[in-house]
């Protein structure tokens, strides 16, 4: 590596690398983005987003803002790398007991959950209820990260290592093995295991969401399912349990009869949720981090916020100030 302190070092090429670093190119700032090659929770992602969420069927934190944002960034980078990676879907949300349905239909109605609320449709057998949510899709996780990979390769700012010291110029876009060295204190990062499966005959127009977890298409009879949540075991290793749990899900979601095609773990980085982070670091450098289970609805927002701080000086509202959150500011 060399010219080192004239330019952003961006540790890391996840969602949050990747973004940053592409915000960084379009404002044409210079800069090295350095990755260990290996592990890291969005190579196993299924790049999800669905705007109305978990079983208290709530819109994602702050999405009105951040979904328009990712969309735009996803369309501009398709043709620089020459590759679709987003793939809009309807989600169909689907009830499992009287309790939830009743969740459901009480939220239809409120002005935050209605923009994304489609319509109620007929439940399939198995299931209470089910409506379809709008603007939801997948994005290509693997495609977007190799896809900018070579083309930042190719432009000689791209190398692979493993950082081990920091310096005021590094961006620190770790994921979770940046949380679990404890660099912010307490976190609560999530192990996850994900199967990829073949199906013939399978419901492929939508993602289909219940039974604690979810089933998204990516063409062809072949589709990620997932997902686990385990806070005590965070390694990056697939496990039976974790493979059963999902095996479930994708009956109940898909049907009996699927072949499994690889199976997959990963840890979601997270400190509260999934409220991402970014700020100065006390010993010096930046953070971009803590995206949680919906990075592929919050990297390209938060880089854009990280660049306007750096470059423009504009500091980003306090619910994603670093310093605010270490209660440091
Ligand atoms: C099973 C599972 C399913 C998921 N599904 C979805 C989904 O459907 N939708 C969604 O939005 N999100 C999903 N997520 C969450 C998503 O994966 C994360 O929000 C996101 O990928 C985090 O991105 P990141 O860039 O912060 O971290 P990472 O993707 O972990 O990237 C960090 C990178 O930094 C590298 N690195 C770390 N330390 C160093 C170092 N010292 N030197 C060099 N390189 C280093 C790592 O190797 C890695 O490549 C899922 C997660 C899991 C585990």
């Amino acid at each position: 590596m060399k010219d080192l302190e004239n330019k952003w070092i961006i540790v890391g090429q996840g969602l949050a690398g990747s973004c940053l670093a592409w915000e960084l190119w379009k404002r044409g700032v210079p800069f090295l983005l350095v990755d260990r090659g290996s592990g890291g929770s969005s190579r196993v992602a299924a790049g999800m987003i669905n705007p109305i969420t978990g079983k208290n069927f709530e819109p994602s934190w702050h999405i009105a803002d951040f979904l328009p944002q990712a969309l735009a960034f996803y369309a501009e980078i398709e043709p620089l790398i020459e590759r679709r990676i987003w793939h809009g879907f309807p989600v169909l949300r689907l009830a499992e007991s009287e309790k939830e349905w009743g969740k459901i239909l009480s939220k239809i109605a409120d002005p935050m959950v209605a923009p994304w609320v489609a319509r109620e449709v007929s439940a399939p057998a198995g299931w209470v209820g089910a409506v379809k949510v709008c603007g939801g899709g997948r994005l290509d996780t693997r495609a977007f990260m190799d896809g900018s990979r070579e083309f930042f390769q190719a432009q000689g700012c791209y190398e692979t290592g493993d950082v081990s010291t920091n310096a005021p110029n590094m961006i620190w876009c770790d994921g979770a093995a940046g949380l679990m060295a404890n660099k912010f204190g307490r976190h609560r990062c999530a192990k996850g295991e994900i199967l990829t499966l073949h199906a013939t005959g399978w419901d492929e127009t939508q993602i289909r969401i219940g039974a604690g977890g979810w089933l998204v298409p990516l063409g062809g009879g072949h589709f990620k399912v997932g997902s686990t949540y385990e806070w005590n075991e965070l390694d990056e290793i697939p496990t039976q349990k974790g493979r059963d749990r999902v095996e479930a899900i994708a009956r109940k979601l898909g049907g009996d009869n699927f072949q499994i095609i690889a199976h997959d773990a990963g840890i979601r980085p997270i400190l509260r949720r999934s409220q991402p982070l970014i700020g100065p670091l006390e010993q010096g450098g930046w953070m971009c981090n803590a995206l949680g289970s919906k990075g592929s609805l919050y990297a390209p927002g938060m880089a854009k916020r990280l660049v306007r701080w750096l470059v423009d000086g504009t500091v980003p509202e306090p619910e994603v100030d670093l310093r605010v959150f270490l209660n440091h500011d």
